[in-house]
């Protein structure tokens, strides 16, 4: 029922990705925002106490066949191209990496740069209770709206009133598109539906992070369990979860790790999520000031990989409020480009 609506989206979205060149454009911009995410967030999550909580094992892609690895030769040219590096690992060294994943696959490729967050949650809790301690005041409420004059900004308006303010920055994520519309950038921003599961009691699994090119999902361990992250679902923010899509990820994570099936059986252990992916049809995020006031900065969009690029993007909003240069050309991420 959702279609009407998604079209235009989709369309842009198609038109996005119709050229090796336009998908190479989008993957060098989003590498100058990614390119240092683990160090960045090693960082800050030390300066929160929570160092634990970010470890960098890197990313094995699993594929069943060399045939299979070359289909996605267009995806590993762009990487390449990037700068991205990897490791192949034949069937012998796959086995003795990963010693639990089923035995189809045969071919593995290690990208020793990528990092990953043990419990995201509790990462952007340390966050908050670090910059309370640094001063920073947390007020709970639903930003509806601003009070612009003259191009500078005078307050946020919230359902419990206004905040007074000189400077803002919108990082609602999914649910950023009102906010940025009443600051003047109305842009085309989707929700990328997707789910999760997490098996609290596995006993095997993964040594490194693992997407598996059959299932296109990621598995990993996170301080809560074995979890398996996938799917894209189009479907708004409204709509009830159609939690089939969750129980295909839990079917093919246990035809990736066989030995899950000789445990005890999970029962209402398993558990589920729905979350949604703020996507602008391009791939890349809005970064930089809206069109009704420099004021407002505009921070959200990441789509896949905004955990990844939420470390920079946080130090080019502050730069943007503080009327500092970015550390990177924002060019790419100008809210302007759908105008
Ligand atoms: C299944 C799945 C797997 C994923 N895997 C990865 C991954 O491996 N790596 C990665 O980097 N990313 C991943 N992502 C994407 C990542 O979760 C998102 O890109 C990221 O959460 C976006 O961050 P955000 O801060 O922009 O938005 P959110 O995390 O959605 O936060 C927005 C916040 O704004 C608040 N808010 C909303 N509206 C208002 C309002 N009007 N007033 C005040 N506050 C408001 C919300 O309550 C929320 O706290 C995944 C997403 C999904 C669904």
């Amino acid at each position: 029922p959702y279609l009407p609506r998604a079209l235009p989206w989709l369309l842009r979205y198609l038109a996005s990705g119709a050229t090796e060149a336009r998908v190479q454009r989008i993957a060098d911009a989003l590498r100058t925002l990614l390119v240092d995410a683990p160090a960045l967030h090693a960082r800050l999550a030390a300066e929160a106490g929570v160092p634990q909580l970010i470890e960098q094992r890197g990313l094995l892609h699993a594929y069943r066949s060399r045939a299979e690895f070359e289909g996605d030769a267009l995806a590993w040219r762009v990487r390449a191209r990037t700068g991205v590096r990897w490791s192949e690992w034949e069937a012998d060294e796959l086995r003795r990496q990963e010693p639990d994943l089923d035995a189809r696959y045969t071919l593995g490729i290690h990208v020793g740069e990528a990092g990953h967050c043990r419990d995201p949650g509790a990462y952007v809790a340390a966050l908050a209770a670090h910059a309370r301690a640094l001063g920073a005041e947390r007020v709970a409420a639903r930003a509806t709206g601003f009070r612009i004059e003259g191009g500078r900004l005078r307050a946020v308006r919230t359902e419990a009133g206004e905040i007074a303010c000189d400077t803002a920055a919108i990082c609602a994520g999914a649910r950023s598109g009102a906010l940025a519309a009443a600051a003047g950038s109305p842009v085309p921003l989707e929700s990328e539906r997707g789910y999760h599961v997490v098996l609290p009691k596995a006993a095997v699994g993964p040594r490194t992070p693992v997407m598996v090119a059959d299932g296109k999902l990621i598995a990993h361990w996170m301080n809560g369990g074995l979890r398996a992250a996938g799917q894209v679902e189009i479907a708004g923010l409204e709509a009830a979860p159609d939690w089939r899509r969750a129980e295909i990820l839990h079917a093919h994570l246990r035809s990736m790790f066989p030995a899950l099936a000789d445990a005890p059986p999970e029962g209402t252990e398993v558990q589920r999520w729905l979350g949604h992916r703020p996507s602008l049809p391009d791939g890349l995020p809005c970064i930089g000031p809206a069109a009704g006031s420099a004021d407002v900065v505009l921070a959200f969009g990441h789509g896949h990989v905004g955990l990844c690029g939420s470390a920079r993007t946080g130090r080019l909003a502050a730069q943007a409020m503080a009327g500092l240069a970015p550390e990177i050309a924002l060019a790419p991420f100008a809210p302007q480009r759908f105008a």
